[in-house]
């Protein structure tokens, strides 16, 4: 029988937590099954140790370049110029992880706003799919999806934890939307909200080192947590783990282009 291959769609490998024992962590993430884990960058300072994880492990990792919210600059011009001239120099398979957080909102909504209109037009001009983060601003953020949709705008709202009508309304802009360990938390409204989004519009992430799912909950997350997420899944969707791990991956390699 052929073991189920996972893909993370979303997570920061490269990140601190995992200085001090990466090796095993990748060694027990491809164990687990997962074929490709994709790295996200959040800031200036994350962009090197991303690359020197991907340089590291190239043959399971592919990264995206972006600005994370919480670290978008009063002057982003320079941060714009920053994701430029990096998608010249290196091969990056999307743009992310970008978006709105009006939670930690250590930014200005509208500059905020502003930024995200710029990355996803560079997305939009460089044919590349998008890892969007939304926190606290769902209505914005779909504005601004929504004004700069001209139907070359691809992607995974990631890590998305709304109500069916938002999912409704990320589905009808043509984005999948990110599961990762939210969904296995007690109290999540998420696995009653995924009853009216179809598998084809899911795809898997752990957003590692944040949100591991039951029962690691508050514990450090990496990529080799993604079955428990499947398993969620397959309850969700009654169907088997194995179909849910083929049908999101295939969502996947087909949202990112991967082989
Ligand atoms: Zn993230």
């Amino acid at each position: 029988m052929s073991k189920s291959r996972y893909i993370d769609t979303h997570c920061h490998l490269f990140e601190r937590e995992f200085e001090s024992d990466i090796d095993d962590v990748v060694k027990k993430i491809e164990s687990a099954g997962v074929e490709y884990v994709l790295v996200a960058n959040t800031g200036y300072d994350s962009l090197i140790p991303l690359l020197n994880f991907e340089k590291k492990y190239p043959h399971i990792c592919r990264s995206l370049i972006g600005i994370h919210p919480d670290n978008v600059d009063k002057d982003y011009k320079s941060q714009i110029k920053f994701i430029e001239d990096n998608l010249v120099n290196h091969n990056f398979i999307g743009i992310g992880e970008i978006g709105l957080d009006y939670y930690e909102a250590t930014q200005d909504h509208e500059i905020q706003q502003k930024f995200l209109i710029e990355e996803l037009l560079i997305a939009r001009e460089s044919h590349l799919p998008v890892s969007v983060h939304i926190r606290d601003a769902f209505d914005d953020a779909l504005a601004v999806l929504e004004k700069c949709q001209n139907g070359n705008l691809s992607g995974v709202i990631h890590c998305f934890s709304g109500n069916a009508e938002q999912a409704r309304r990320c589905l009808d802009l043509g984005f999948s939307l990110g599961v990762g360990g939210i969904v296995t938390f007690k109290k999540s409204t998420l696995p009653e909200v995924l009853k009216s989004v179809p598998l084809e519009k899911i795809v898997i992430e752990t957003d590692s080192p944040c949100l591991a799912p039951v029962p690691f909950r508050g514990k450090r997350n990496d990529s080799s947590f993604l079955p428990l997420i499947v398993d969620k899944l397959a309850e969700i969707y009654e169907c088997s783990h194995e179909e849910v791990a083929d049908v999101t991956t295939w969502n996947a390699k087909n949202i990112f282009k991967l082989k």
